[in-house]
């Protein structure tokens, strides 16, 4: 195809506004799949995103479009990841296209996720077509989104293309939008070196690592033999082809294209998305600018409950490690939960969805100590050390100052709960930096660090706002601050799996939340047990829960002997669920419920 009748694009828009549903209609509109292989979000293909409707790792497909003015056009769309957990892997498949359609939920109006992508889109010099959806609802005010667009986010969109993606309502429109207002790819040299780039990469268990690629110039064929130019490593190429959205075999892959390679590559952590694909004989002069790994921000401990299951994990942890090279691992022992893995995220999402696939997909269920973000420790030898686990934090008195990430949040909320909104940004030390109206929305920008973000930021921010806020955020680098490591003592024993880093401001108020919650989780035993938080040596939160007095069957009054077996049995299934703390029990849950801090 010359580069004229090529168009690539992809589509941004804020979770839930129907970015998966328009992929779907503008695939099934030119009939790519037929219409009995039609299932809902076909690009949604893990459980998890579809359940959760979101889209975690980029995709790709490839559709065949005749164009009104008579020509067939190639649209290739590449379903980028809609979290900010996965920015570098947005920005990175931004690079590979031309154009954005914007989509934008005419009953809702433009949410922080829909900023956060379309200024990534605007970053890579995207020609950007707004679309409005969902004007089936009632509710749609497509005037008044149209106004939104260009104040908040300074866009032209008096043409925008008004669409119902789930009735199919202007999906033609849209794909006249795509030819006539996005451009082509705007070089392209098919004589000139390969030079690809690396747009991210998939684990297959019978093909192993599947490759994204988008050809800048010269020719990919089977048989190739190529080069990556920042990671060195060189491959045969055992096949090329296509998303449509099976994949389909092709000849070649030129210049404009996007399409995949399978070159016998092992794991994921070989290929880094970003990085520039080239022919080892003949390689191109420059490699394409900007290459990172990502980086895991948040770190938890992932213990099995039941600790037979450790190697099960094990195993299902490296499994997915294949698959997932931003998502980093290494043993860990605790005295409370014993072996586990210490795990490092990009974000709390991408935390959640690891966690959610272990247990799901091998059942196994897990407890998750407290998230921790990485501190710098400025050492008093003048050494900085990364700090991942707050079990690891040495004696104070060689620590010379702590510094912590902060980020940068943009939040977005109806007027009537701004002043809750502002509240909660207070409480989790945050500093405002900007405030503005558009209708009748407000949007906060504030400066927040991340460590009071990790906790149930998300879960408070959602309830004092009834679910009508949204939220992203970017990291913004490290600061100084008063920061201590708090420990949590269950009948003076250290429980290392519930020790956190805390603000020297809040940590009395934490721990005294902390030792309360686990006064009511913790069963009573047979004798009096003291709950306390630490700071160093000096208790700054104490409660005792007091010993049982009878056996607990006594509430059932005698009588009824079902239900006093019932509540035995139970008893039995919250046995098997216990860990062992010195000589006190305690259950799963009590972790997972005290862990969560409000
Ligand atoms: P995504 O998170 O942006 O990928 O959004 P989805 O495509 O998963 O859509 C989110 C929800 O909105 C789903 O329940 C869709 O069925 C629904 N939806 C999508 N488009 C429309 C539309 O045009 N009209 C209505 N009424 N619902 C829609
Ligand atoms: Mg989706």
């Amino acid at each position: 195809t010359d580069l004229a009748h090529i168009r690539n694009f992809s589509i941004v828009a804020h979770i839930d506004h129907g970015k998966s549903t328009l992929a779907d209609r503008l695939i099934q509109l030119t009939g790519t799949v037929a219409e009995r292989d039609m299932q809902e979000q076909l690009l949604d293909s893990m459980d998890i995103e579809r359940e959760r409707g979101i889209t975690i790792k980029a995709n790709t497909v490839r559709i065949e479009y005749p164009a009104k003015d008579g020509h067939t056009y190639v649209l290739n769309l590449i379903d980028t990841p809609g979290h900010v957990d996965f920015g570098y892997e947005v920005s990175r498949s931004m690079q590979a296209v031309e154009g954005s359609l914007l989509v934008v939920d005419a009953s809702q109006g433009v949410e922080a996720q829909t900023l956060a992508n379309v200024y990534q889109a605007i970053e890579a010099d995207h020609e950007i077509v707004p679309v409005l959806n969902k004007v089936d609802l009632p509710a749609a005010d497509p005037d008044r989104v149209r106004e939104q667009i260009e104040d908040v986010i300074g866009i032209e969109a008096h043409d925008a293309v008004e669409i119902s993606a789930k009735t199919g309502i202007g999906i033609p429109d849209v794909l006249e939008a795509i030819v006539t207002r996005l451009p082509p790819p705007r070089t392209g040299d098919r004589d000139a070196p390969l030079k690809a780039m690396l747009v991210d990469s998939k684990y297959d268990s019978y093909l192993g690592v599947i490759v994204i690629v988008r050809i800048i110039d010269g020719v990919l064929k089977k048989g190739d033999r190529i080069r990556m130019m920042k990671t060195g490593g060189t491959y045969d190429v055992d096949d090329v082809g296509i998303y449509r959205p099976a994949m389909t075999a092709v000849k070649e892959l030129g210049p404009g294209e996007i399409g995949y390679l399978n070159a016998s590559i092992k794991q994921v952590r070989d290929t880094r998305v970003g990085d520039t694909i080239t022919h080892e004989k003949k390689p191109c002069a420059t490699a394409l600018p900007g290459f990172k790994p990502s980086v895991p921000v948040v770190f938890c401990g992932l213990f099995p409950v039941d600790s037979s299951e450790f190697e099960d994990m094990r195993s299902a942890i490296e499994k997915l490690a294949l698959n997932d090279a931003s998502f980093s691992f290494e043993m860990e022992t605790s005295a409370a939960l014993g072996f586990g893995f210490r795990c490092g995220f990009l974000g709390l999402l991408h935390l959640e969805v690891i966690r959610d696939r272990i247990e799901r997909e091998y059942d196994i269920e897990l407890i998750t100590t407290a998230p921790s973000v990485v501190y710098h420790l400025h050492m008093k030898d003048g050494e900085m050390k990364e700090l991942h686990n707050p079990a690891d934090m040495p004696d104070m008195t060689y620590v010379d100052h702590i510094e912590e990430p902060r980020i940068k949040a943009t939040i977005l909320v109806p007027d009537e709960y701004l002043g809750d909104v502002l509240k909660l940004c207070q409480e989790r030390r945050g500093i405002q930096l900007d405030l503005t109206y558009a209708g009748s929305r407000a949007m906060a920008v504030y400066d927040l660090p991340l460590n009071e973000v990790v906790f149930d930021f998300y879960d408070r921010l959602k309830s004092v706002t009834k679910g009508y806020a949204s939220f992203d955020y970017q990291m913004e680098g490290y600061r100084e601050d008063a920061l201590v490591k708090m420990q949590i003592l269950v009948n003076d024993e250290p429980v290392d799996a519930l020790s956190m880093m805390v603000h020297r401001d809040r940590a009395e108020q934490r721990g005294r939340a902390m030792c309360e919650k686990l006064k009511e989780l913790i069963p009573r035993h047979m004798f009096k047990i003291p709950i306390q938080a630490a700071i160093g040596g000096r208790v700054i939160a104490r409660e005792t829960l007091s010993a049982m007095r009878k056996d607990v069957t006594a509430k059932c009054y005698g009588g009824d002997a079902t239900r006093k077996r019932k509540l035995l049995d139970k008893q039995k299934a919250g046995k098997k669920k216990m860990r062992q703390f010195g000589k006190v029990e305690i259950p799963q849950q009590a972790f997972i419920s005290a862990l969560k801090m409000d």
